[in-house]
């Protein structure tokens, strides 16, 4: 398998008469931890979710998006993956997606499934050894003490963690995170934001992160790959980045976000 884990070649996305994204090339090592950043609106949530598949790139474009080797999608259309492909790739949400009535550990449990049930058939349906992966999952974000509780009565910071440990069971090799932790105070953030970092730190997985406020990203990341009208703006080192030029990113905005 070669080093490159996530390759985006001219991806390209119009919706309508409105080109989102144009032209985005880049490349992700295994086991990088990268900030995706830009003002609102840049794209980013567009671009995580053609690189998972949930859209699809530019008919006419070359575009294409290989992970693990594997293209997800080329010349606008998906291609088929198996279930055990897709598993390799977990995406977390701002709004954390949990299912509200089903305890912490069911919600864990469901990363087992490698994506989200239909019906309320779930209770039962996984065995021992599952059961305890789940466990350990939110052993590793610290929550295994709150695994018989139902997933609403957590704050945002938990059910993010919840989320986390579901992609964790799910065996992921790359974490994509859609501003994660947006909706959070500055606690909860952080504590995310170091589960990300211990979980590419400590077991490799490759971490790609929207995040809005590029403190996090200056602290958490090694990379940071921005939009800007949706074009690739910078793909650098982190610490390259100079106030400048981060300015300059935000400055259509009228509003700079530090
Ligand atoms: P970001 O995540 O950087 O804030 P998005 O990827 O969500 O940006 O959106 C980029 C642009 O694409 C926005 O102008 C948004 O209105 C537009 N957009 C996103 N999804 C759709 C859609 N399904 N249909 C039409 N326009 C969309
Ligand atoms: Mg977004």
């Amino acid at each position: 398998m070669s080093l490159t884990t996530i390759a985006v070649e001219q991806l390209s996305k119009t919706f309508g008469r409105t080109t989102v994204l144009q032209d985005v090339d880049f490349e992700i090592d295994a086991g990088d931890m990268v900030a995706l950043i830009g003002p609102s609106g840049s794209g980013k949530s567009t671009l995580l979710r053609l690189m998972v598949g949930l859209t699809r790139a530019n008919r006419e474009q070359r575009s294409r998006v290989t992970i693990m080797d594997r293209a997800v999608q080329q010349r606008g259309k998906l291609t088929r993956c198996s279930r055990a492909e897709r598993c390799r790739v977990g995406y977390i949400f701002q709004q954390y997606n949990l299912v509200g009535r089903l305890s912490v550990l069911t919600n864990v449990l469901i990363g087992h499934l490698g994506s989200m049930p239909r019906g309320r058939a779930l209770l039962g349906r996984f065995n021992r050894q599952e059961r305890l992966r789940a466990l350990e999952a939110l052993s590793r974000v610290g929550l295994e003490s709150l695994a018989g509780q139902r997933a609403n009565t957590l704050s945002g910071g938990q059910m993010q963690r919840v989320a986390i440990a579901r992609a964790l069971v799910q065996d992921a090799d790359i974490i994509l995170a859609d501003e994660p932790i947006a909706s959070l105070d500055p606690r909860s953030a952080r504590e995310v934001m170091k589960i990300l970092q211990r979980i590419n730190e400590e077991d490799g997985r490759t971490v790609l992160v929207t995040l809005h406020q590029v403190e996090y990203a200056r602290e958490f990341c090694r990379r940071a790959i921005a939009l800007k009208q949706g074009r690739l703006y910078y793909d650098d080192s982190i610490q390259h980045l100079t106030d400048a030029r981060l300015q300059a990113l935000y400055d259509d905005e009228g509003l700079c976000e530090l």
